[in-house]
């Protein structure tokens, strides 16, 4: 029998996301004795000297042995590094981090998959679905690093009453597992000064309780529906106070008009009282195109801080559909896919921390300096597309014997690698 050493096995497992091979299986066709140089490759990055490849089983049997929590501590270790080195920190607004919060659909399954399934009634169809609530942070040059994850399941919908609205039963879950999420968050990044950043489903008592319980600021989206009465205060008071307002336009041309109210006042139907400030930013486009953009926030506004707060904060809310969660889904990771019908979680951490290096190589500088060699902005635009630098990775992991230096830790101690968008 061969016994795999654990480090082997977890690069085997992030290569597959690494060369976004899509399915477990493909591992057994790309990784096998035609790549002539994966053993050797894999080996050394993980310090072991294996003499054969697992198949794509082995993965499962080992993930099966070890669960998500290890797995999950690995991407802690990863982010505080981060952190520690202060590579996330020209993002910071005022000094914070900002955190967005963000659900999404995770698997579905058209028959019971396990006792915990939320299921959603689709006409005569019944789905069984997992879905999850993740804390991504927002680090320079558009990077977007999970650093907590909460699964969603059907106990987080028992208090929501049968017949209640899709609408209301993913508010009731989202809210209670946002509890849950800043708790393991607060456990693990427990001095990290964090302004968290959703949308209008968090603007409401116990979003604004919930950064309370865990020492951090807010920006959430603000919609009239969410909180007629505080809307209503908040464009009353607007037309009070006509001097607090800054306007510029973005290099696009954009106008943009930043309005805001400091100091309102609300009580939710808790009974518990807020004071909290709010903005709105009016943007104009060259051809005539008008939208409206609101937020409330704990954040102080002021002539000075306005548009980094609402361009740091709550503009960068895009990002996450699409720098996160929509990448996930439609680059070749492939989050949708049951990767797994038991260990399912532990594919999900690595697949984050996947994620995580190839945003690092995309936006690093060590790539961008190779692009601009070329005369190109990006390591993207070098070459071509997200798509063919995953295809470029698998082709160099199966073929190239990748030189000693660069497994050499002294020799990378000294390379620093720089994310910024210059
Ligand atoms: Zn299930």
């Amino acid at each position: 029998m061969v016994v795999y050493h654990k480090r082997f096995l977890v690069w085997w497992g992030l290569s597959l996301f690494l060369c976004k091979l899509g399915s477990r299986r493909q591992l057994d066709y790309q990784f096998n004795t035609d790549g002539p140089a994966v053993l050797a490759n894999l080996n050394r990055l993980a310090g072991t000297a294996q003499d054969s490849r697992p198949v794509n089983q082995t993965l499962e049997y080992f993930l099966e042995q070890t669960g998500s929590v290890p797995i999950a501590d690995l991407r802690r270790r990863m982010v505080q590094r981060l952190i520690r080195m202060k590579a996330l920190d020209p993002a910071r607004l005022q000094g914070r981090f900002v955190v967005l919060i963000d659900g999404s659909g995770y698997l579905v399954f058209g028959s019971p998959h396990c006792d915990h399934c939320l299921t959603q009634q689709h006409g005569e169809t019944t789905l069984y679905m997992h879905q999850v609530l993740e804390a991504k942070l927002l680090g320079p040059a558009d990077t977007v690093v999970s650093i907590a994850t909460e699964f969603i399941d059907n106990s987080d919908a028992q208090s929501t009453p049968a017949g209640a609205s899709q609408e209301q039963l993913k508010q009731d879950c989202e809210l209670k597992a946002l509890r849950r999420l800043m708790d393991g968050l607060r456990g693990e990044f427990p001095q990290l000064r964090l302004v968290f950043n959703g949308d209008s489903l968090y603007a409401c008592g116990e979003g604004f309780q919930i950064a309370k319980d865990y020492r951090a600021d807010y920006i959430y989206v603000f919609k009239p529906g969410r909180t007629p009465a505080l809307w209503q205060d908040f464009q009353g008071l607007l037309r009070l106070c006509p001097d607090q307002q800054v306007e510029q336009t973005t290099p696009q041309g954009v106008r943009q008009v930043y309005r805001w109210v400091n100091g309102l006042d609300y009580t939710d139907s808790d009974g518990r009282n807020w004071t909290l400030n709010a903005i709105e930013c009016t943007e104009t486009t060259k051809e005539g195109e008008k939208s409206v953009w609101s937020w409330v926030t704990s954040l102080e506004v002021s002539h000075e801080t306005v548009v980094e707060v609402a361009t740091k904060g709550g503009r960068q809310r895009w990002r996450t559909e699409n720098e996160g969660f929509n990448t996930q889904k439609n680059s070749g990771l492939n989050l949708e896919h049951a990767y797994s019908h038991t260990c399912w979680a532990a594919y999900y951490f690595l697949l984050q921390i996947a994620h995580l290096l190839l945003q690092l190589v995309e936006k690093g500088s060590l790539l961008r300096h190779l692009a601009q060699e070329q005369g190109k902005r990006t390591a993207v635009q070098l070459y071509g597309s997200l798509k063919n630098m995953a295809q470029r990775l698998l082709d160099s992991l199966r073929y190239w014997h990748w030189p000693d230096e660069a497994f050499d830790p002294t020799a990378a101690g000294s390379i620093q690698i720089r994310i910024d968008s210059s």
